[in-house]
């Protein structure tokens, strides 16, 4: 019999176990292609070939917002909603705060505990381990892996403080910003510019004596999104309102995205932005391959070009120009010059 940890790297037994839809064996999957390990990376880029043309057949669904707006409270009544309709939802969420505060931002309480006991749902935090570019290309394989497991709709959720919102916003179809009410700073801290990324807005915790401040928030927001005007995808943004605790609006929220899909599938942008999305996506790998490999190749001379760079003797170009001859061989050549 094979150990559990020879199994848990048998693309084969990942392969079938992912297409049948178990969840322990898609969580299995993950952690090898969240793996820093060379041999497992391999075994993950095989893997993830196998499994390519069995991907793609979900809506991907970016949600973000601050600490306290009610995203895992939302994503829950969203994914209830879902699955209610026989929809299988996967949740990924990225934390990137675990480096700093060695805590994590999306807590550690039991975070959507009804959702993850429905067998239709499967939830799983990235480990933020490593650079947020790791975390990234994780999670965007995770997508993946979720759509040949067969989950129709795949949310990516973020904390809305950082960049890893503009991660999210590059591997999703539908960016969906969760804001709250009345909390007096009109943007909360989120930059326009995640406002500007948006394809909805949803403020949050509209009810009891909060549906009137909601509305009002609702009739501003619409307001600055109006003034950005509409995105390439000839999609107006819009602004609704949700409770989680009356579900009003969460219905209303997934008919929305479904709009998004239908508007953006008759006119070809729905494609062309996942195909543009590879597309970032493959250069961001490469990016950070040749990034490693020149620290590793490079460590010596790169170490000796900062330390010049630091008292002045050299100009940051130049500096770069030699690593690039040190790694294309010329520069021994260049350097007589
Ligand atoms: P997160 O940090 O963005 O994931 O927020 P949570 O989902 O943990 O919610 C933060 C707080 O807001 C919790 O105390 C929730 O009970 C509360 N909350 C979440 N959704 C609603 C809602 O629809 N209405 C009301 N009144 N409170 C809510």
């Amino acid at each position: 019999m094979k150990s559990i940890k020879k199994k848990n790297t048998d693309i084969g037994y990942l392969e079938k176990g992912v297409l049948s839809g178990d969840r322990i064996i898609l969580a299995q999957a993950i952690t090898l292609i969240e793996s820093q390990r060379e041999e497992d990376q391999i075994n993950a880029e095989e893997l993830l070939e196998k499994l390519l043309p069995k991907t793609g057949n979900s809506i991907r669904l970016g949600i973000t917002g601050v600490p306290g707006v009610g995203k895992s409270t939302f994503i829950e009544a969203l994914g209830k909603e879902l699955t209610s309709v026989k929809k299988k939802v996967a949740v990924l969420a990225i934390d990137p705060s675990s480096q700093k505060t060695k805590g994590s931002i999306l807590g550690d309480k039991t975070r959507m505990d009804e959702l993850s006991k429905d067998p239709l749902a499967f939830i799983r935090p990235s480990a933020a381990s490593g650079s947020l570019g790791g975390v990234t290309s994780a999670t965007q394989d995770s997508i993946l892996l979720c759509e040949a497991a067969g989950f129709d709709v795949v949310i990516v959720e973020t904390v809305g403080v950082g960049q890893s919102e503009i991660a999210a916003r590059d591997m999703t179809d539908f960016f969906l910003l969760l804001m709250l009410a009345g909390a007096g700073d009109e943007l909360q801290g989120i930059k326009k510019g995640i406002m500007e990324m948006a394809d909805g807005i949803v403020i949050t915790k509209a009810d009891g004596e909060n549906i009137k401040f909601a509305k009002k928030a609702q009739a501003d927001y619409q307001h600055a999104l109006h003034l950005f005007g509409a995105s390439s995808s000839g999609w107006i943004p819009s602004v609704l309102t949700a409770s989680s605790f009356t579900k009003d609006g969460i219905r209303e929220t997934w008919s929305m995205i479904e709009d998004f899909f239908t508007h953006t599938e008759a006119n070809n942008f729905f494609y062309q932005q996942r195909t543009q999305q590879d597309l970032t996506a493959f250069q961001r790998s490469l990016e950070g391959r040749i990034k490693k490999y020149y620290r590793v190749q490079s460590r010596m001379l790169l170490s000796s070009i900062e330390e010049k760079i630091k008292q002045k003797k050299l100009s940051v170009r130049r500096g770069s120009r030699m690593i690039m001859d040190e790694l294309t061989k010329n520069y021994e050549k260049n350097s007589d010059h």
